[in-house]
């Protein structure tokens, strides 16, 4: 994907407050640390476009980008402080499943894991919750410059296991780098395939 244009379309607190434009969006979430501005970054050849995101007041936000005038990137809060409820499920914020759960322009969360850390009870939950709810996810494996081929094959298999405990089937997954620029081209077309879809099906309701 050629990025001509990357705008900054605002830090809301909440999915109500969120814009109401008919374009199609993608959430990005992770722990924190786990390279999810890096990953932007890299994604929309800006340096500092998710330096927004992680200033004061704005690491709790919705933050939105539109990039190409076509499709939001949403930049969700890190979910690695999350409490642990009383039954025994980690709660993500109510702002994050607020969004997740209501936002009706989300086409896919790309949900972030570091490769170079074995898989974490938080993200299991996270991943199992969103499950739960039905919500559309696919993994990005973030970092994998700090790897060889074997190591990430091992990482891999091991992060398959886990989730095969709880899963039937296992989500598509990205292998990346902010680094080498590794996924880049596949998390677009991703994008690209879905978004084509989504202007067909809102044309075609449009001038039904
Ligand atoms: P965030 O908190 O999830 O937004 O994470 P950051 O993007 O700020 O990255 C956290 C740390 O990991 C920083 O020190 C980054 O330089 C480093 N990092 C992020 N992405 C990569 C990557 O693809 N490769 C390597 N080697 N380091 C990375």
């Amino acid at each position: 994907m050629i990025i001509k244009t990357v705008e900054f379309a605002g830090s809301f607190p909440s999915v109500k407050k969120c814009p109401d434009k008919a374009l199609p969006e993608y959430a990005f979430i992770g722990r924190s640390n786990v390279g999810k501005s890096s990953l932007i970054n890299m994604l929309c050849e800006r340096k500092d476009l998710a330096k927004v995101s992680k200033q004061p007041g704005k690491t709790q936000m919705i933050n939105y980008f539109t990039v190409n005038e076509r499709w939001n990137l949403v930049d969700l809060p890190g979910y690695g402080f999350a409490k642990v409820s009383k039954k025994h499920r980690a709660s993500f914020g109510k702002m994050i499943e607020g969004y997740l759960d209501r936002r009706k322009w989300l086409q896919c969360t790309f949900v972030l894991i570091d490769i170079n850390v074995p898989p974490q009870r938080i993200d299991m939950d996270f991943l199992n919750w969103m499950g739960h709810m039905g919500i559309p996810f696919v993994l990005v494996f973030t970092k994998t410059d700090k790897l060889k081929k074997k190591g990430i094959d091992e990482a891999l298999f091991k992060f398959r296991n886990e989730m095969l405990k709880v899963w039937a089937e296992l989500p598509e997954e990205f292998v990346s780098s902010a680094v080498n620029k590794n996924g880049r081209e596949e998390i677009f077309e991703f994008i690209t395939d879905i978004n084509e879809q989504f202007f067909e099906d809102l044309k075609a309701n449009h001038y039904k």
